[in-house]
């Protein structure tokens, strides 16, 4: 095949994983370009009667969506439809629509497009990603009005002309859910990120997808050849003949190890030479349980909480969070649950907690925010208390720098915990608590901290930011990010040494945990847990059945003598690709070789 144009590769969050090899069908921004119509004064109480009649009709689509989600994938993923039910029935901005259409004599559908805009610009100002994304929720309300408005079908995804790599700016959850199932390739989006509820979509149906594609994929034409690579994020445009029958080999490997983790996942991950390193599921929404419990998770290692707040339009109340603690807990059953106390702050912002700082991430963050609103934490260890009386429910303070951190929340937990006592509410007084060592000054106190509490679980994601004074969402020092840098090696040690030491159990919950690059280092580490992606715990478990114990220590020793992060991950790399060359070439990418 000749190819006219250059091949050109784009980056994005790998936000379901698989190949796509196909054909690209662009989506035009359905709401990007409403005109501003006047209407007559005489025909502003027909406009109002349309506007009414369109968002009655939006309020049955979706209801209509939320029953085939239901039927069709899970209630979990049909969930998602209430919080745009929520977004119809805001009298806030149904009522603001009528009375522009009133005062300003413009067409219902210019008065919605223009309300919308206005609040989504305000959502985008503010430095939340979970918000930035609830954008989407509300434009594709605000769309389905609008194509109800017109006369128009919404859902274009529905009847595809063949197979097709789904291109758009913003992806709805009901494009996603909409979508000719039989020909939908891949998603593939400018904005969003693996908590997208098209995110969430896109993997329960098993879609290839990849979100935030970086620069834009305004280069991208409908018709174009276009390959997804759902596993390392990674969009080809205009792709060689090699890369076709590259990727080709890849979906095909990807597909059947896919298969594989899956029928391996009753295995024990244990190395050749029997020693177990189990392996817990991070979640940040509760539905994320799901994933865990197909991928048979030991349990739950790190439940990040703030998801929660950054939620709700409120700050959830002590019942709203022990109602959801208590239910996954039973889920769970005896499987540990790590529940962490909000990790608020950072780059992780609630409006009603408006905190303004120059330097947010060596602000108000996490404890430091738990222990400066006692209100807001008193809630959350009630609400967590209470659960515990319902299963393997443990807890988890975040971002801790010193022990005066550690002992005041244990002080406010010994409080509740008097005050349950007396009100005769169960709870569990062996509760485990224990600390995320992601700040060095946690590493090297690690020692004191280990007298003090139960468990460690180790924060690589900003155990490297911290120390090596790398913004962890910075595209320009990205190259800086560097987990296998000898000083995060370390400190990792170091920390797993003294828990060892001290017999408490120690995991390792940062984004290092889920990627088999890092995996020979961290077991031969002497980990008890890595806690990771549901999605990830497949090929982990895979890498460990093949890994030997004490040639992982072996290459640890290694790895610990080697003055840069590449060195010490080319010890890492060169032991995957032998024991495991598919995960390898899979996940790394493998040698440039390999696509000839
Ligand atoms: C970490 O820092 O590694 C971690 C797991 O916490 P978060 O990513 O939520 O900051
Ligand atoms: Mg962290």
């Amino acid at each position: 095949m000749k190819h006219t144009k250059t091949e050109v590769i784009l980056t994005g969050v790998p936000a379901s994983p698989g190949i796509a090899i196909g054909t690209a069908l662009v989506l035009e921004s359905r709401v990007s370009n409403i005109e501003k119509r006047i209407i007559a004064s005489e025909s502003i109480d027909v406009e109002i009667e349309n506007f009414d009649n369109a968002v009655e009709d939006a309020k049955k689509q979706i209801l209509e969506i939320q029953k085939k989600v239901q039927t069709e994938l899970n209630d979990d993923d049909a969930k998602i439809f209430d919080a745009h039910l929520l977004i119809i029935d805001d009298h806030t901005l149904i009522n603001g629509v009528k009375s522009d259409i009133k005062i300003s004599n413009v067409s219902a559908a210019y008065a919605l497009y223009e309300r919308v805009q206005k609040f989504i610009e305000t959502l985008n100002k503010i430095n939340d990603p979970y918000l930035k994304e609830r954008g989407s929720d509300i434009w594709d309300v605000a769309s389905r009005v609008i194509a109800n408005l017109h006369g128009q079908e919404l859902e274009s995804l529905k009847h595809l002309p063949g197979q097709r790599i789904i291109v758009s700016h913003d992806l709805t959850p009901s494009d996603t859910v909409f979508s000719d199932r039989n020909n939908v390739q891949a998603f593939i989006t400018e904005t969003g990120s693996r908590t997208s509820h098209a995110a969430i979509i896109a993997r329960s149906m098993n879609i290839p997808a990849v979100l935030a594609v970086k620069p834009s994929l305004s280069s991208v034409r409908s018709g174009d050849v276009i390959i997804v690579d759902g596993y390392k994020g990674e969009i080809i445009l205009n792709p060689t003949s090699d890369s076709l029958s590259y990727y080709a080999r890849k979906e095909t490997k990807g597909g059947i190890m896919r298969e594989h983790f899956i029928s391996e996942s009753t295995l024990i991950p244990e190395t050749l030479d029997g020693f177990q390193v189990q392996l817990a599921a991070n979640i940040e929404f509760p539905e994320d349980i799901n994933d865990a419990i197909k991928h048979k998770a030991y349990g739950v290692g790190l439940y990040r909480t703030e998801y929660l707040y950054l939620n709700s339009e409120h700050l959830p109340s002590e019942k709203e969070q022990f109602d959801t603690y208590k239910k996954l807990a039973v889920i769970l059953e005896d499987k540990p649950f790590v529940i962490r106390t909000l990790d608020l702050g950072g780059d992780k912002l609630n409006t009603k907690i408006n905190i303004t700082e120059e330097n947010p991430f060596l602000g108000y963050r996490a404890i430091r925010l738990s222990l400066g609103f006692p209100k807001l934490f008193e809630t959350q260890l009630t609400a967590i208390l209470k659960a515990s009386a319902y299963g393997n429910v443990k807890l988890m303070f975040p971002m801790i720098t010193c022990i005066e951190e550690v002992k005041q929340s244990l002080e406010l937990l010994s409080k509740i915990k008097l005050k349950l006592k007396e009100e005769k509410i169960p709870y569990n007084e062996k509760m485990e608590v224990g600390v995320m060592i992601e700040t060095p000054s946690a590493a090297l106190i690690a020692d004191k901290l280990a007298s003090i509490v139960d468990f460690f679980s180790i924060g690589t994601n900003d155990l490297v930011q911290y120390t090596l004074a790398v913004d962890r969402n910075s595209k320009q020092v990205a190259y800086l990010y560097q987990p296998t840098h000898p000083a995060i090696l370390t400190l990792i040690k170091r920390v797993v040494d003294v828990a060892k030491l001290n017999g408490i159990w120690v995991s390792i919950c940062g984004e290092m945990a889920g990627d088999p690059q890092y995996t020979p280092l961290l077991i031969g580490m002497g980990v008890h847990e890595l806690s990771m992606s549901p999605l990830s715990i497949g090929s982990v478990r895979r890498v460990i059945r093949k890994s030997k114990m004490h040639e992982a220590e072996s290459r640890v020793s290694e790895a610990l003598k080697c003055p840069s992060a590449s060195e010490s991950l080319k010890i890492s790399l060169d032991y995957l690709n032998r024991i495991e060359p598919n995960i390898y070439n899979l996940t790394v990418g493998g040698d440039i070789n390999e696509k000839t």
